[in-house]
């Protein structure tokens, strides 16, 4: 019998990641091509198709391809498309769940990045056996995946989960949407610097990451250590009103803000249980994704893939 294989596809601003992956949640091989050098979404797919065919080859055995997920920012589930993405350069509504199922000839399932990679935490990683949790991934922006009853929930348009532009403080930071104060200007990589910058009156664009106000609160620095504790403080009081709607028993946190531990986990658990209606408080756990950095964009994209055959499968 052939061995299956999912195929995820994990499109960002300036690379793509793509990788063959088994029904454990394994990475056979992986490749990466670059996004920006396409000026056209047809054109990206065209050329990743291409690779994939090739690492197929590559990995000898005989395989049959079940499917192929696609992590992308503004991936619409509904449509296949996506639609109106910041960081991407083409513009308006493009379908790329087609053009991969066409090309490959196999299924292929698109949704937003944050979205593939919560449900990858619950098919491979920290959320298995888990109905009701949110992942949040703290990366330049704050991406979330919610999911209720064992689903992720799409909304009637696939777009619901947009937790990092929830209006956190009126007329607060300029948003990248347009409109002021959203979670994500405040609870990010970018957001974090803002604060530091702003608490070491430094230049708006001094030349500073999370890494380095990660590497200064380790040293002790004062500025940095309190960007910690007010991201976190900002967090745990957005997620404890996130709460409010689905009611989940534990919430991962992701991505390069949270791979600085106990600096930012701390201020965050305190803050939301401070902050939580008295009916939900000591029974949510705010725990760090179980998927590796590197790995989570790629098993993400993939588990859409064995999440559908999964599905089919039950009904058969
Ligand atoms: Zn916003």
């Amino acid at each position: 019998m052939k061995k299956q294989l999912a195929v995820g596809v994990d499109i960002g601003g300036t690379n793509s990641v793509f990788g063959f992956v088994d029904r454990e949640g394994k990475i056979l091989a992986r490749g990466r091509i670059s996004t920006a050098l396409h000026d056209s979404a047809e054109e990206l797919v065209k050329v990743l198709c291409k690779e994939i065919r090739k690492l197929q080859q590559e990995l000898g055995e005989e395989s049959e391809l079940v499917g192929v997920g696609i992590g992308a920012p503004n991936g619409n589930i509904r449509s296949g498309c996506i639609e109106f993405a910041p960081n991407l350069k083409w513009k308006g509504i493009v379908p790329v769940a087609n053009y991969f199922e066409t090309d490959l000839g196999c299924p292929a399932t698109l949704t937003n990045d944050a979205k593939a990679a919560a449900l990858g935490e619950m098919l491979f990683g920290g959320a298995k056996g888990l109905n009701d949790f949110l992942f949040i991934t703290l990366g330049t922006g704050l991406g979330s995946g919610i999911v209720v009853n064992g689903e992720l929930v799409y909304g009637h348009d696939g777009l619901a989960g947009e937790m990092g532009h929830a209006i956190l403080i009126q007329n607060g930071r300029l948003c990248g949407c347009g409109r002021n104060g959203c979670v994500e200007t405040y609870c990010s990589a970018s957001g974090i610097r803002r604060t530091y910058l702003e608490k070491s009156c430094l230049a708006p664009d001094a030349k500073i990451d999370s890494k380095f106000i990660y590497e200064k609160a380790l040293s002790g620095d004062r500025d940095a250590m309190d960007s910690f504790t007010l991201t976190g403080e900002w967090l745990g009081q957005a997620l404890a009103n996130s709460v409010t709607y689905t009611s989940p028993s534990d919430i991962f946190l992701f991505g390069g803000l949270a791979q600085a531990g106990e600096l930012i986990f701390t201020p965050t658990r305190k803050s939301f249980e401070e902050n939580l209606l008295n009916i939900y408080r000591n029974k949510i756990k705010i725990r760090p994704s179980h998927l590796a950095e590197n790995e989570a964009p790629i098993l993400g994209a993939a588990s859409l893939a064995w999440k559908k055959v999964k599905h089919t499968n039950q009904y058969e």
